[in-house]
């Protein structure tokens, strides 16, 4: 196995897995971004043989840590390689970084365990292509994705047409029931505060302005070849119900459970064995209370933001991606007030000029075209 992203939050929960499951995988490779001693120590506890990081700089210092024996490669190059050189491939990279770990992995026929949302997102024809590789095939890591994929076992014919729906879940984050007057005074620390899950930073804002929901509906788009239209956001409070499919015949099936990323990640890797270790189990001997309610499309707008980028296809997805990116980190460095992440995003995707995206090169561009734009918005 190789773990991408292995010191963040998808990450070390992966190790908490193979060290429960220590027997039957074997991590042969890790990457990661800044925290260095975290990778020295994960590379020292699994044995790896290669490590993926940033910059040579990085390199160098963590030459210094480990032994001669162990392997280190740098940046998108680096990533790519590792993520051919192992059978499960576990993408925890965060951000669009996170491509290099998608394309390569499919294009060398490997099992893709995904968390890394935005690569799919952004690169949807492109993954596209590569997923027909021999052997390629993606489990999606994120617990919505992940329960739809068990939720659609037996609807195999391409495009779904037995499903009338699928329901995506959303816990409504921390923000939820409140006014578009309440939340123009919402602060960095009520945003990182998410009522259900613990998470890195970018996603626990996202779920904040319900943008990671709209990514998540064109994640499931690019997922399950269902059109955008067919994937209904729902907003469930607890976390438990992770998402629904809804049969043409009325039948709905979902999947339950605890929220806690380890038990989609350990679907991911063992798919079609299911592992013994419970990561936790639902009581229903208490009073068990699941609550549905329509979310506010009109307080938060990144939802219809997203369904939008879905209708327009092409690169349209990577902008809103990549604006939403900067918009983020703009409002974590303490550059934008949350109330105008969604709105700097809006800003930008008015500016979208329809492209198909059919190369890696246009990609890019788009990408970066977004970017530029979205940072000539940042207040100085
Ligand atoms: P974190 O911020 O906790 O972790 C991100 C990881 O990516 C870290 O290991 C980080 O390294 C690494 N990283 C950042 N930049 C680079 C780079 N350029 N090259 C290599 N590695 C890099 O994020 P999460 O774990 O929360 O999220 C990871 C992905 O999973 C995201 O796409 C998110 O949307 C998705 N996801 C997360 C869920 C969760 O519960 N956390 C749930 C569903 C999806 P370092 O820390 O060393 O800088
Ligand atoms: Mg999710």
């Amino acid at each position: 196995m190789a773990l991408l992203g292995a010191t963040g939050s998808i990450g070390t929960q992966t190790l908490d897995v193979l060290r429960a499951e220590s027997e039957r995988f074997e991590l042969v490779a890790i990457a990661g971004g800044q925290r260095l001693a975290e990778l020295c120590a994960i590379s020292k506890e699994f044995n790896v043989r290669a490590i993926g990081v940033v910059s040579e700089r990085d390199r160098d210092e963590l030459r210094s840590l480990v032994g001669p024996e162990t392997e280190i490669v740098i940046g998108g190059e680096g990533l790519a390689q590792l993520a051919a050189s192992a059978d499960i491939v576990v993408n925890a990279v965060v951000g669009f970084a996170g491509l290099p770990v998608t394309l390569s992995a499919l294009g060398a026929g490997k099992r893709l365990a995904l968390a890394n949302k935005e690569s799919l997102i952004a690169a949807a024809p492109l993954v596209a292509k590569v997923r027909d590789t021999p052997g390629a095939e993606i489990l999606p890591i994120d617990s919505e994705h992940c329960a739809i994929h068990q939720c659609l076992a037996g609807s195999n014919e391409t495009g779904h047409p037995d499903v009338a729906l699928i329901h995506l879940t959303a816990s409504g984050g921390p923000f939820r029931g409140m006014t578009s007057q309440q939340l123009s005074g919402v602060t960095k620390n009520d945003a990182l505060k998410h009522p259900t899950w613990i998470m890195g930073p970018k996603i626990t804002v996202d779920s904040s302005t319900l943008m990671n929901k709209g990514l998540e509906v064109l994640e499931a788009s690019a997922l399950f070849g269902i059109e955008a239209e067919r994937v209904n956001v729902v907003v469930h409070p607890q976390s438990i119900v992770h998402s629904m499919v809804e049969y043409v015949d009325g039948a709905v099936l979902a999947q339950l459970s605890l929220p806690d990323m380890r038990l989609p990640i350990s679907y991911c890797l063992g798919s079609p064995v299911r592992f013994d270790h419970a990561w936790g189990r639902l009581d229903f001997s208490k009073n068990l209370l699941l609550e549905f309610e329509a979310p506010d499309r009109e307080a938060f707008g990144a939802l219809d933001l997203a369904y939008a980028a879905a209708r327009a296809g092409g690169a349209a997805p990577a902008w809103l991606s990549a604006a939403n990116e900067i918009a983020v980190e703009a409002f974590l460095n303490d550059q934008l007030r949350w109330a105008d992440i969604v709105p700097l995003v809006a800003a930008v995707m008015n500016q979208y000029v329809t492209d198909p995206l059919s190369s890696l090169e246009d990609l890019f561009e788009n990408d970066a075209t977004a970017r530029r734009l979205a940072h000539g918005m940042v207040p100085r």
